[in-house]
């Protein structure tokens, strides 16, 4: 089993990987990040399409350029798959976001939890001053 990785020696030789080499339509590029979603916005507005990959997953290293909207493309795949949800197109939840709010809260509830009760044993302080309670 081999994975994509980006054909990194020819990378490292300053040569393109060999599909992007190969395609005859010339349909994928590689580049600097800034560069990539430059020409991808600009191919977006030439073709009053759409990208995928910019922000979805919370954004990936691979966009995508369509003349049609990645919403009527995930429509359609849904419908052609009898609305079995096998390859989807639609805006993936964002689990990475998910996880940090999940973090921030466990983080921030001891914080809370001792803050509430330094909070109560004030109270409890004051309380006794006005020597309600013995
Ligand atoms: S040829 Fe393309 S798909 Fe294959 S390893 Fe290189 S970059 Fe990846």
């Amino acid at each position: 089993m081999y994975k994509c990785d980006l054909c990194r020696e020819r990378l490292h030789e300053g040569e393109k990987p060999f599909c992007i080499e190969a395609c005859p339509k010339q349909a994928m590029k590689i580049g600097k990040r800034e560069d990539i979603f430059k020409e991808a916005g600009e191919l977006k507005q030439q073709y009053n399409g759409d990208i995928y990959g910019m922000n979805e997953n919370g954004g990936t290293s691979t966009v995508y350029v369509s003349a049609v909207s990645f919403a009527d493309l995930d429509k359609a795949l849904v419908e052609k798959q009898n609305n079995k949800s096998v390859v989807r197109l639609n805006k993936p939840e964002n689990l990475l976001e998910k996880q940090k709010n999940w973090a921030m809260l466990s983080i921030a509830a001891p914080v809370l939890g001792a803050l509430a009760a330094l909070g109560l044993s004030g109270n409890s302080g004051n309380r006794s001053e006005e020597g309600g309670e013995s």
